[in-house]
């Protein structure tokens, strides 16, 4: 089969952007500011474990730049996640209502507190948790038996709801919100995907109890391997660092531990390269704005559409997304981006489409995210800063 002008023209522009002849990555680190210079600091000084000062500075920087009262630094998002569910009181047995649309770490971390997700529909907008969808099924399959809500089909309580503000758009939090508090439901947000993104002057994650971010690799800014807490709550910062410590109680040099913890802190080493780059992030968020504005502009009068920031918040373009008219074309532009050396990627498989999630509720067809699953890629969307 010979290239459609659609693909050809794509790539085209690809190249043209990225200035690139090689492979375009999807996502690439980047490295300009004081990583090594902070690093070896790090390295210098000895501690670069599980003591010493830069993993409170970035736990500093972190909850300034996003305006969390407090924040908390974890070896990963999915331990962030594991243990904001936790403080939020997510226990064995329980559900707790999530998208079926999501990276696999949001519903891992789930089952790690021994519930089980069920699966409600996104927005065809933004990809994440719909409202609409949410507040159908507390009022059709829920009733409430004292404080608790109790979901009707498997008598189980529901613990909590878990959107994720996808590709960083951030999803209709604030609704979201005001349907958990009509039901005294916790709300955590799964913010991995959305360091930067703001609705209204409020950071993504800190709507409900709070957040979990995620500094991977591949996220905006990386710490290597890394995540972090934010919440406006002092006891559940101090209940998260304390979980993420090994729970161990504050002694000169006895070893005493008042429960189960978790040995989920943030390796000195990873802070140290983390406040190099949080100190990039405004670079990083200008230059993916100049990027999704350039993809914006080319796909306005073409037939694939691209999932553009919401009008009610501020995105921080983390990953460039298009939809295509349905699976056949999707398979199409991805084998002829990726043979041509275009990093592009489809989103993720239906979490209740695998093996271990087949069991939970899906509630009313998920139709949306169903015909997401088989349209939306995934472009390059490297910063080109530095
Ligand atoms: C990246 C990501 C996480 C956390 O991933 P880690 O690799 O554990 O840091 C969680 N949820 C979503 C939606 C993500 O994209």
């Amino acid at each position: 089969m010979t290239m459609s002008t659609d693909t050809l023209e794509l790539i085209k522009f690809i190249r043209e952007v990225f200035g690139a002849s090689g492979i375009v990555p999807l996502h690439e680190p980047f490295f300009c500011g004081n990583e090594k210079k902070y690093l070896n600091d790090c390295i210098d000084s000895t501690f670069v474990s599980s003591v010493g000062k830069y993993v409170t500075q970035f736990e500093e920087m972190v909850a300034e730049y996003t305006g969390a009262r407090y924040a908390v630094a974890t070896v990963n998002g999915t331990a962030a996640l594991h243990i904001a569910l936790l403080i939020a009181g997510v226990k064995g047995g329980d559900e707790v209502i999530t998208q079926p649309l999501s990276f696999i770490a949001t519903c891992n971390a789930i089952s790690y507190c021994g519930a089980r997700p069920i699966f409600i529909d996104v927005d065809l907008d933004n990809l994440g948790m719909s409202p609409g969808s949410l507040r159908r099924f507390l009022e059709e399959e829920t009733i409430r038996e004292g404080q608790a809500i109790i979901n009707k089909k498997s008598g189980k309580k529901i613990s909590s709801v878990v959107p994720m503000h996808t590709f960083g758009h951030p999803c209709r939090i604030n609704e979201i919100k005001k349907i958990c508090d009509e039901f005294s439901l916790p709300l955590i947000e799964d913010a991995a995907e959305s360091l930067g993104s703001f609705i209204g002057n409020k950071h993504s994650g800190l709507f409900g109890l709070a957040g979990a971010l995620s500094f991977n690799g591949n996220k905006i800014m990386t710490t290597g391997g890394g995540g972090m807490i934010i919440t406006d709550d002092e006891s559940l910062a101090r209940r998260a660092k304390h979980l993420t410590t090994t729970a161990k109680v504050p002694h000169k040099y006895e070893f005493a531990h008042d429960e189960v913890g978790y040995n989920y802190r943030m390796p000195n080493l990873n802070a140290a390269l983390g406040c190099a780059q949080v100190e990039l992030l405004p670079k990083f968020l200008s230059s993916k704005r100049d990027l999704a504005a350039r993809y914006s502009q080319y796909f306005r009068d073409r037939d694939q559409e691209f999932i553009d920031e919401p009008d009610y918040a501020r995105s921080n373009f983390w990953l460039n997304a298009i939809s295509l008219k349905n699976k056949s074309e999707m398979k199409y532009f991805l084998e002829e981006l990726n043979n041509s050396g275009i990093q592009s990627r489809p989103i993720w498989q239906l979490m209740p489409d695998l093996p271990m999630f087949d069991v939970c509720q899906v509630f009313d067809g998920i139709r949306n995210a169903r015909m997401m699953a088989d349209r939306v890629i995934n472009l390059p969307s490297s910063v080109r800063v530095c």
